[in-house]
Order: structure tokens, then C-alpha cells, then sequence
């Protein structure tokens, strides 16, 4: 027979909006005399503006929490972690191994961009070297799908999704003795497919419980029907005028996706032989190492592009000659919203060609460079670098290949879960999340369907929600 008393789960996000993910989880047994459990669900960097000031400090004590699981390693996801650990934190980060790989990447690289590019704005670096050598000792990675033990009540499965390489849902079963199972899944940045693998589908151990979930809903407005496939005809149209392409990317997933897709093209004889392609991004370079290293994890079709010899561009000097000899060129560079890395230099040297097609790929960040030269008309002025530049190129943007759920994507997720106690929502702007929770309140999917927020902890109990405990003081 089961307690009187229930054990149950505090969560508190430390993010609103869509970066900088954290949700801090306190976990008190039903008995007084069992420790709580404190624990964290990603430690993501903040990327808006508006929240900049939050990335220097956690709204908990780090040196308190046991360990972190990760579902991925993008920035918004990870990019904290260092912090945690010169905060006092020293716990265990668990992930996969695919993740993990991506963590040192992406890590190294934050620390390249204090260094370089934020240097040139005065702002200091959150963290160094060490801090970062601290996370990669005490990552411990699992198989995706299975169930393992990460304490003595805490089982944990990272569930794999088609988000980004690696990535993965978390779902959590917590067991004290004499008492309900409590189980809860957190969807991660979720995506059902990608070009470039496939993931399995989710295990019944997971569909087949009462769920309480926490679930991303970066497109909750989105259907599949809003989402144009306009790139390839873009593409068409401008080799048909003989212009030059230049395609921001973000450096993981996005730029490989569209590395593959320029070889069908190219195959398809779609962009002619006259075109000359040109690689740029020492980043996006790396992950295509990894993306090599596990090329068993790709789909068939796709795993003879990493073979394909596209001549990258290593340097300074041979990005001046790129764009000195611009003509009749596909350039692929990244640095997906404009703002940081190599495109930056494209921009600010071929904005002002008539003869040039700059096409973003996805979503670009209200104050980003991409958004500004998106949004300029013909012959205005945009501020690159202190240059002032005439834009004159055409610039466009698909969102097809986005990573993220749409509407009907995320509804289809929900359905196929046995029963749902509670949703929460996260990762979204709040009125995408609010127009999202009542698309779900409409379909009577669950009992209760809230949105986290920094001010709010919800409590959660072997059947879902309890009640919401308010915050006095408000973050940054
Ligand atoms: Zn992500
Ligand atoms: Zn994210």
C-alpha cells in the first residue's frame, strides 16, 4: 500500500523565452528522514539581447545540485555549464555520447568567440579554459533509449530525437519505496525528422506510462502548411540571372543538411558545373568531422557527401580571394542569424553587389545583422562592422528546414502517449506558447496545460500538477 505522503518535484526554469534553458528540479521524499534531490535539466547560454545580463549568474546554488542531464548540445542548451562549475557546482553532466562530442566542440568555440569577437564589443568572458576542462572531466554518457540509474530513485532515459545529431528527449522515473512511480518526460528541442538520419521511434516504456511532460513549443503557431519550400526554386532563379549565392548557416546540422543538399542539386544537374561551390566556417568544418566519425548513424543516401571534395576556405587570405573573385559562386558560410563568424565579412563585402543572392536559411534573432539586412529596402544603409553599406544584393529567407516541431507535429507527439497527467510548455516566445496552450485547452488533451515562467515553481506529483508556488523577486 502506498504512503499516506507523497514524494513530489519542484521545477523551476531559469529562461522565458527560447534560450538559455535550465530547469532547476528539487525532488523531496515522502519520508523527512531521505535527502532531497537537486538536480538540473541543460544549463543553456542566453542569445537575446534582452537577457544578456542573466547569463552572469544562476538564480540557485550550484554547489547544491547532484548532476545535470543534457538533451543536446546547442548553445541555448549548454552553454552555461562552464559557469556552473566555477559557481561551485560538482556534480555529473549526463547525455549521450553523440552529445557529448558536440559539448567540447560547441564549448571550445564559445571560449573562441570571447576571446575574438566579443573582445571588440567590452564584454567580458563568462568562463575560461578551465571551467570548461571542468565540464568535459565529469561528463558520463549513456546509450540512447535504454533506462539506467543516475540515483538511488532516479532512473533516466534519453530518448532519441531528430532535433539535431544527438539529440534527445529526457524521460525520468522516480520510484521511492511503497510509493506511485513518478514519471515525467521532457521533450528537448524536438523535431519527428531530419535529412540527414533517422531516429527510432519512442520506446513504449515511455508512450505506454502517465506522462507529465514538459514539452518545447518554439513553433506552436506553426502549422506544416505555413512552412514554404521556396529555396530550391530561389536557387534556380538566381543561377538563372548568373548571380552568386551566399547562404548563412548555423555551423551544426543546418550547414551539413545544406551541404547535402547542394550535392543533389549538383547531381541533378539543377546548379551547373560553371558554378564554383566554396565551403567557409572552421566550425562547420568540425562538426562535418563529426558527422564523418558516425557516418553509420546517417541515413545511406547520405553518407557518401562527407566524401565529396568542396573546396573550404581556410583562412583570411583565401576568403579575400573568394570575394575578390566572386562571380558565378555558391558560398556556403557560417554563421546562421549574420550577426558572428565568417559570413559577417561576406555581408559586409557583397551587400552591395547587384549581382548577389544572400539567403538565410532560418530563424534570425530580432536585433541580428540577418534581421537587419532582411528588413533594409534597396540602397539603404546597414551598419556592418562601423562600415556603412548600400544594400543592393537580393536577400531572402526560407524557414523550411527548420529543426523544430510544427503544430501538428507536437499534437501527434502528445496523442501518442498513453495518458497525460499534466503539459507544460517551454521554449517558445510567450504569445507562440500561449496561442499553443490554447490549441491543446481546445483539443481537452490533458486535465492542465501550463506555461513555465522564471517567476513560477510548479510542484508535480504522481498524478501531475499540485499548485504553483510564486516568486517574490523577479530575475534580470
Ligand atoms: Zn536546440
Ligand atoms: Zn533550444
Amino acid at each position: 500500500m502506498p504512503d499516506k505522503a507523497n514524494s513530489y518535484l519542484d521545477v523551476h526554469p531559469e529562461q522565458d523565452e527560447v534560450t538559455g534553458t535550465c530547469f532547476s528540479c528539487i525532488l523531496t521524499p515522502p519520508d523527512s528522514f531521505i535527502k532531497p534531490v537537486k538536480f538540473l535539466l541543460d544549463c543553456g547560454l542566453y542569445q537575446e539581447t534582452m537577457y544578456a545580463e542573466r547569463n552572469k549568474d544562476f538564480s540557485f546554488e550550484p554547489n547544491e545540485y547532484e548532476f545535470v542531464l543534457v538533451t543536446h548540445g546547442h548553445i541555448d542548451h549548454i552553454g552555461r555549464l562552464p559557469l556552473l562549475y566555477q559557481k561551485g557546482f560538482r556534480g555529473k553532466v549526463y547525455c549521450t555520447r553523440l552529445t557529448a562530442e558536440v559539448i567540447a566542440i560547441a564549448l571550445k568555440n564559445t571560449l573562441k568567440i570571447f576571446e575574438n569577437e566579443l573582445k571588440l564589443y567590452k564584454i567580458p568572458p563568462l568562463y575560461t579554459q578551465e571551467d570548461v576542462d571542468m565540464v568535459l572531466e565529469n561528463i558520463v554518457t549513456f546509450k540512447v533509449n535504454k533506462l539506467f540509474y543516475v540515483h538511488k530513485y532516479i532512473a533516466v532515459s534519453f530518448i532519441a530525437n531528430a532535433h539535431i545529431f544527438g539529440a534527445t528527449s529526457v524521460f525520468l522515473k522516480i520510484t521511492y519505496p511503497r510509493q506511485e512511480s513518478m514519471t515525467y518526460l521532457f521533450t528537448g528541442d524536438y523535431a519527428k525528422q531530419n535529412r540527414l538520419f533517422e531516429v527510432p521511434d519512442v520506446p513504449k516504456f515511455v508512450t505506454e506510462n502517465h506522462l507529465t511532460i514538459f514539452q518545447e513549443a518554439t513553433y506552436g503557431s506553426t502549422h506544416l502548411e505555413d512552412i514554404e519550400k521556396v529555396f530550391v526554386d530561389n536557387l534556380k532563379e538566381a543561377i538563372a540571372k548568373n548571380k552568386t549565392i551566399v547562404i548563412p548557416l548555423f555551423a551544426f546540422g543546418r550547414f551539413q543538411e545544406v551541404m547535402y543538399l547542394i550535392t543533389q542539386l549538383l547531381q541533378e544537374k539543377v546548379i551547373p558545373r560553371s558554378y564554383r561551390i566554396s565551403l567557409d566556417g572552421k566550425l562547420a568544418k568540425e562538426y562535418v568531422e563529426l558527422f564523418r566519425k558516425y557516418r553509420s548513424c546517417l541515413k545511406k543516401e547520405v553518407q557518401s557527401i562527407f566524401s565529396t571534395k568542396f573546396r573550404w576556405v581556410d583562412d583570411p587570405d583565401d576568403r579575400e580571394l573568394i570575394i575578390s573573385d566572386y562571380k558565378k559562386r555558391i558560398i556556403l558560410a557560417s554563421g546562421g542569424m549574420g550577426s558572428f563568424g565568417p559570413i559577417v565579412e561576406y555581408e559586409r563585402r557583397l551587400l552591395d553587389k547587384p549581382d548577389v543572392l544572400f539567403h538565410y536559411m532560418g530563424y534570425t534573432a530580432v536585433d541580428s545583422l540577418g534581421t537587419k539586412i532582411l528588413n533594409a529596402k534597396n540602397l539603404e544603409a546597414v551598419c556592418i562592422r562601423g562600415n556603412t553599406i548600400y544594400k543592393q544584393a537580393d536577400v531572402k529567407i526560407s524557414r523550411e528546414s527548420s529543426s523544430h516541431a510544427k503544430v501538428e507535429e507536437l499534437i501527434e507527439y502528445l496523442y501518442s502517449i498513453k495518458k497525460l497527467d499534466c503539459i507544460t510548455l517551454y521554449h517558445g516566445q510567450k504569445e507562440i506558447v500561449q496561442q499553443y496552450q490554447q490549441t491543446l485547452k481546445n483539443l481537452k488533451i490533458s486535465k492542465d496545460v501550463l506555461i513555465s515562467n522564471s517567476n513560477v515553481t510548479h510542484r508535480y506529483g504522481p498524478y501531475g500538477y499540485i499548485k504553483s508556488i510564486y516568486h517574490t523577486t523577479t530575475p534580470v
